[in-house]
């Protein structure tokens, strides 16, 4: 998920490392770590927290060698510590690995190694690589990676420096990015093109699959499964950095707005049986019992992940009859909540560090309850002090409006509701594969929206002059309404409110105006007609509505000024799709105005104080 650098030359290595590294801060880290080939030995030296904090220790210690490999580390198995940074090595340090991604069969290779005698020294799933190689390895480290590779289920980028061959570096990429920089007598291996620009312009871009072999004078690329080589040609890069690190995106909002199809894709991975199709979180291992005690769930946010919890709600309402209570942690915090041991608290937060959030776990765990998280920073205040945490592997996000991570939330609580519903008994097997196979086709649904992105640009930027805008919906749909607003709000400063469509007539009606942009969700099919009479109402007033809704809705086209198309999905998971328009529309809105669409006045990306 996060950064990685390799280099084998005769420039300084230790100094080229942590350059590169420091060009991937931007994905977001929380630790660091390298290993270098000195001819002899491989050492390895690593650390928790930021750059400087390796540097410190390579001062003190340095390190010398042609060969080296470099980490920065977003955790999503075992908290951020120095013995869980990467590289990690075998028990006799004859491999060293860095890996970005996920192993998600870790746990059964894991028990398989350690009955056969390994030593681990770290909580993560990566170290499982490292002494892998050292059991399968049989003279030749091309063929041992391989045997391994065969191995290993999820997605990972890897760069792997062995004792046994002093003059050469591997790399292996598997649905996690990772780029080959051709230099004059010096290579590297990093997970995005900023880290190498300094040195290189040329690059081969790795596919999914394949694997390379480095040494100071070539690069060979060959298929990992077959060993067949593989001729490419280089690739030349003309951009500049920033626009490099952003992916070719112009801002990390719109980057993360595209990768959340991915970005779904990982949090459902690893969380569904592949032979049942049922919900699994090995990360939770709750009993029938322990779930049946609970006759109340709470969930506590701010903000957007409170938006997220309203989703939470009308999910696990729905699947388990039990009744959900949602509210603002600020507000929860100070009242006398009722909440006790029979009570499941949910605090929702994407860099689990929001001070009203961790305030209102705290309190839930004094009361007695059971508490969860669902957060997207492994080692975070609130994923290290609930009993059990979901992650949702969106991926560090760096733009201060949330949009992966809002809709990994909604994604886990759409699982954690299937999952509960399962312990409860309330779901048959045939409706489980229905909303198993419903969510599963989600990332392509989203990646059919994205792709229609510029009809919806025309559309922000028509309404950058607004005074105020309104996003209406009914049912599951206000809470859609409310995020999209809040968005818009957060990046274009247009006055925006949000409103259940059935109170517009109990006072909001009196602020339309003759062309005012109303935003209207109509996703919920026992709704459409009850919308189509609110949208009725604010076009009598003047109102220029769009309406967001199913494609199958044809209907809605005579009410509204424009529609925008989405595909079809079970009525409980349309929020995933529908929230995705609103999103660009704030974003092109933003950009139209001029504003800095990723840093939003007043605003912070992790909210610390209260
Ligand atoms: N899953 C690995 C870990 O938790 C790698 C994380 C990353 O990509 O940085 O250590």
């Amino acid at each position: 998920m996060c950064g990685i650098m390799g280099y084998i030359g005769q420039q300084h290595t230790q100094e080229i490392l942590t350059n590169g590294l420091k060009k991937l801060e931007y994905r977001g880290y929380d630790s660091v770590g390298v290993a270098i080939h000195d001819g002899e030995e491989v050492h390895v030296t690593k650390a928790e927290g930021r750059l400087d904090n390796l540097a410190s220790r390579l001062q003190d210690a340095p390190l010398q060698g042609s060969i080296g490999i470099g980490h920065t580390r977003w955790a999503t198995h075992g908290r951020p510590s120095d013995e869980n940074s990467h590289p990690h090595t075998d028990d006799e340090t004859e491999f060293a690995v860095v890996h970005n991604g996920i192993i998600e069969n870790y746990i059964e290779l894991k028990d398989e190694l350690v009955a056969e005698g390994a030593t681990f020294t770290s909580e993560t799933d990566s170290e499982v690589i490292a002494h892998l190689l050292t059991k399968l390895y049989d003279g030749d480290v091309v063929s041992t990676i391989q045997k391994v590779v065969e191995k290993l289920d999820g997605a990972y980028a890897l760069g792997v420096v062995s004792r046994h061959t002093p003059g050469k570096l591997y790399a292996v990429r598997q649905a996690s990015p990772l780029i080959i920089g051709s230099g004059n007598g010096e290579n590297f291996i990093s997970s995005d093109i900023p880290a190498v620009l300094e040195h290189t312009r040329d690059v081969y871009i790795l596919e999914d699959g394949e694997m390379a072999v480095l040494t100071e004078e070539s690069i060979s690329l060959m298929d990992v499964t077959t060993g067949k080589s593989i001729s490419r040609d280089l690739f030349r890069v003309d951009w500049d950095m920033e626009q490099a690190e952003k992916n070719g995106f112009d801002h990390f909002m719109l980057k993360e707005i595209f990768e959340q199809p991915k970005a779904l894709e990982k949090t459902m991975a690893g969380r569904v049986d592949k032979e049942t199709n049922e919900v699994d979180f090995p990360e939770l291992a709750w009993t029938e019992e322990q779930v049946a005690k609970w006759d109340k769930v709470h969930i506590v946010a701010c903000g957007t992940a409170y938006h997220a919890g309203l989703l939470g709600k009308a999910a696990i309402e729905e699947l388990t009859r039990t009744p959900v209570d949602v509210e603002v942690a600020s507000e929860f915090r100070y009242r006398n909540p009722i909440v006790n041991e029979n009570t499941l608290v949910i605090a929702v937060s994407q860099s689990g560090e929001t001070a009203d959030t961790l305030a209102a776990l705290r309190q839930s765990k004094e009361l007695g309850a059971k508490t969860l998280s669902i957060t997207n920073v492994v080692g975070s205040s609130i994923s290290r002090e609930a009993d059990n945490v979901i992650l949702t592997l969106a991926g560090p996000e760096i733009a201060v409006a949330s949009t992966k991570a809002y809709t990994t939330q909604v994604l886990s609580f759409y699982l954690l509701g299937i999952y509960l519903a399962q312990k409860k008994k309330q779901i048959t097997p045939e409706q489980n594969a229905q909303y198993m196979a419903a969510l599963q086709e989600v990332p392509e649904q989203m990646e059919e929206i994205l792709f229609h992105n510029d009809e919806i640009k025309e559309y922000g930027e028509s309404i950058k002059d607004a005074k105020s805008v309104f996003f209406l919906g009914r049912g599951i749909d206000t809470a859609v309404a409310l995020e999209g607003s809040l968005k818009l709000k957060e990046i274009s400063y247009i006055h925006s409110e949000a409103y259940a469509a059935g109170e517009l007539k109990h006072g909001t009606l009196a602020l339309i105006e003759e062309g005012t942009p109303i935003i209207s969700l109509l996703t919920q099919e026992k709704l459409y007609d009850k919308m189509l009479g609110n949208i009725k109402e604010v076009s009598a007033r003047g109102a220029n509505v769009l309406g967001v809704t199913m494609r199958g809705n044809v209907k809605v086209t005579q009410y509204v000024d424009e529609t925008c198309f989405i595909p079809e999905t079970y009525s409980l998971f349309t929020p995933l799709l529908s929230v995705l328009p609103l999103q660009l529309i704030s974003y092109y809105t933003s950009l139209a105005l001029g504003n800095d669409v990723d840093k939003p006045r007043n605003l912070a990306k992790s909210v610390t104080v209260e």
